[in-house]
C-alpha cells in the first residue's frame, strides 16, 4: 500500500462527507463515531468532523477551500434566489464555482468540484442552508442520509419518489465505502482455468462471476461485485467487441493483440489490472500491447511492461502499455502508430462542443476500415454518436444498444435531481464506410 494512494483517498471527499453526515477527515458517521452530532466547520458550515482531533488534523487539506468557500458566503450576489428552479440551481452553482476559482485563483481541482456540485439542498425547492432565512439544518433522509429536504412539508411531498430511489443511493454509498477502504486494491482475476477449455464469454455478468468462481473473492457481496464491474467493463468490452470483428478461431490465433483506447483518462489507468483479463479469455495471446491515446496520458511512454499474474508470467506471457499525450489523429499520423485489432474509446460523448476535433479521428478510423467502438453513459449520447458516426459514412454493427458489459456500479448525476448513470453503459460498434455501390441501389 502505498503512501500515495492514501494521500489521494485524504484528499477525496464521500458522498456522506459531502452531504455532511460523515466527518470529513475519517469518514465516520455519528453512529460509527458514537457522538451525537458532527462538529461544523464555523467558518465555511460546510466540512463536519467528529472531533475536535479531526478537525486539526484536516485543517491542511481544509484551509484554502474553506476560506475561499467563507468569502463566498459573504458575496450576498452569488446567492441570488433559484425560485425552486432546477435549473437556475444548476446555472448558480456552476456561476458560483466560476466565483471560487476567481477568488482561488486557480480551477478548482477534481474534489472542490464534485463538493460543490453535490453540495446539500433541498430535493424539491433547491435551497441549500444558506438559502433558508432560519438558520435551520436541511432533514436528511432517514435511511440514505444524502438526500435532503427544508421541511416536512416538502418530504411528505417528494417521499414517494425518492423511496423509488433510496435504494439505488444506498447501493451507491455502499460501493463508495468499499472504493476508499484504504487497503483494497481492485480484484483482477488471475488465470485459473486448468482445464484450458476458454469457453465463449458468458451472457452476462451473473453468468461472468460463476464462470470465474467469484466464490472465491473472500470480501464478495453485491456491492462488491458492482464495484468491481465498473473496472471489469474495460476489458469485458473489448473482448464482446473483438467477437464482433472476429471468429473465434481467428481471435485464439493472434499472438500479439494490439488495442488502441482514444482519449483514455484516469478511469482506464484505475482499471490497468483489469485488462489482463483479455489474455485469460483468450489464452494464445502472448504479448499483449495496450496503446492509451488521450490529452491526460502523460508523461508519454512508448511502452513498458506491466506486472502480471503468476502463471502469465511463468509462461513469459506479456502485458505492455503505451502512452501518448495527444489526440487520436495527431497519433495516427506519428511513427509510434501501428495498426491496432481494435480501437475503441470508452464513455465519449462525440456530439457534445468538440465535434470538429472527433471529427478527423473518425474519419481516420473510417478511411482505415479499422474495427472500432464507443461506449457512452446514456442512450441519448449513443444515439447522438451514432448519428454523427453515421453522418461521416460509416456502417454500424451495433448501433447504440445496451452494453451487457456496462458497469453495475451506480454513479451521482450532479446535474440532475435524482440522476444515476453508470460507465459504458450504451455501445456502438463500426467498420469502414459503406459502400456507395450498395447505398444507391
Ligand atoms: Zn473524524
Ligand atoms: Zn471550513
Ligand atoms: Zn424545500
Ligand atoms: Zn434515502
Ligand atoms: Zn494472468
Amino acid at each position: 500500500m502505498s503512501s500515495f494512494r492514501e494521500e489521494e483517498l485524504k484528499k477525496r471527499k464521500t458522498y456522506l462527507q459531502i452531504a455532511g453526515t460523515a466527518c470529513s477527515n475519517c469518514r465516520k458517521t455519528c453512529r460509527e463515531a458514537n457522538v451525537k452530532t458532527l462538529l461544523r466547520c464555523a467558518r465555511c458550515r460546510v466540512s463536519h468532523y467528529c472531533s475536535k482531533e479531526c478537525q486539526k488534523a484536516d485543517f491542511q487539506f481544509h484551509k484554502v477551500f474553506c476560506l475561499a468557500i467563507e468569502e463566498l458566503s459573504n458575496n450576498e450576489q452569488a446567492w441570488y434566489s433559484c425560485n425552486g428552479l432546477e435549473s437556475e440551481w444548476n446555472k448558480r452553482k456552476i456561476y458560483q464555482m466560476q466565483l471560487l476559482g476567481f477568488i482561488l485563483d486557480r480551477e478548482l481541482n477534481n474534489y472542490e468540484r464534485l463538493a460543490w456540485l453535490n453540495q446539500p439542498k433541498c430535493q424539491l425547492c433547491f435551497k441549500c442552508p444558506k438559502d433558508l432565512k432560519t438558520p435551520q439544518a436541511l432533514i436528511p433522509c432517514p435511511n440514505c442520509q444524502v438526500v435532503f429536504c427544508c421541511s416536512p412539508e416538502h418530504w411528505k411531498k417528494h417521499r414517494s419518489k425518492h423511496d423509488d430511489m433510496c435504494e439505488t443511493y444506498q447501493i451507491m454509498l455502499d460501493c463508495e465505502r468499499i472504493r476508499y477502504l484504504p487497503d483494497q486494491s481492485l480484484w483482477a482475476p488471475e488465470e485459473y482455468d486448468e482445464n484450458k477449455l476458454y469457453p465463449p464469454l458468458p451472457k452476462d455478468w451473473t453468468g461472468y462471476f460463476k464462470w470465474r468462481k467469484a466464490s472465491i473473492i473472500p470480501q464478495r457481496n453485491d456491492s462488491f461485485c458492482r464495484v468491481i464491474t465498473n473496472t471489469l467493463s474495460l476489458p469485458l468490452t473489448i473482448l464482446s467487441a473483438l467477437s464482433r470483428f472476429y471468429t473465434r478461431d481467428q481471435l485464439h490465433s493472434i499472438n500479439d493483440m494490439v488495442i488502441h483506447i482514444i482519449g483514455a483518462n484516469q478511469y482506464e489507468l484505475s482499471a490497468l489490472m483489469t485488462f489482463e483479463e483479455i489474455m485469460h479469455v483468450l489464452p494464445d495471446i502472448k504479448v499483449l500491447h495496450l496503446v492509451m491515446v488521450g490529452l491526460e496520458m502523460t508523461p508519454k511512454h512508448h511502452g513498458f511492461p506491466l506486472r502480471c499474474c503468476p502463471r502469465c508470467t511463468n509462461e513469459n506471457r506479456m502485458r505492455v502499455i503505451s502512452m501518448y499525450p495527444m489526440i487520436y489523429h495527431e497519433f495516427a499520423k506519428s511513427s509510434d502508430y501501428s495498426q491496432p485489432h481494435l480501437a475503441i474509446g470508452f464513455n465519449k460523448d462525440l456530439g457534445e462542443d468538440d465535434f470538429e476535433l472527433w471529427k478527423p479521428t473518425i474519419e481516420f478510423l473510417l478511411d482505415k476500415n479499422l474495427p472500432s467502438a464507443f461506449t457512452s453513459y446514456s442512450k441519448k449520447e449513443a444515439i447522438e454518436d451514432v448519428r454523427i458516426i453515421k453522418e461521416l459514412g460509416a456502417l454500424i454493427l451495433t448501433g447504440a444498444k445496451e452494453n451487457k458489459w456496462s458497469s453495475t456500479m451506480p454513479l451521482v448525476e450532479p446535474q440532475e435531481v435524482d440522476k444515476f448513470y453508470y460507465n459504458n453503459f450504451y455501445r456502438t460498434v463500426f467498420q469502414g464506410r459503406v459502400n456507395k455501390e450498395k447505398k444507391e441501389e
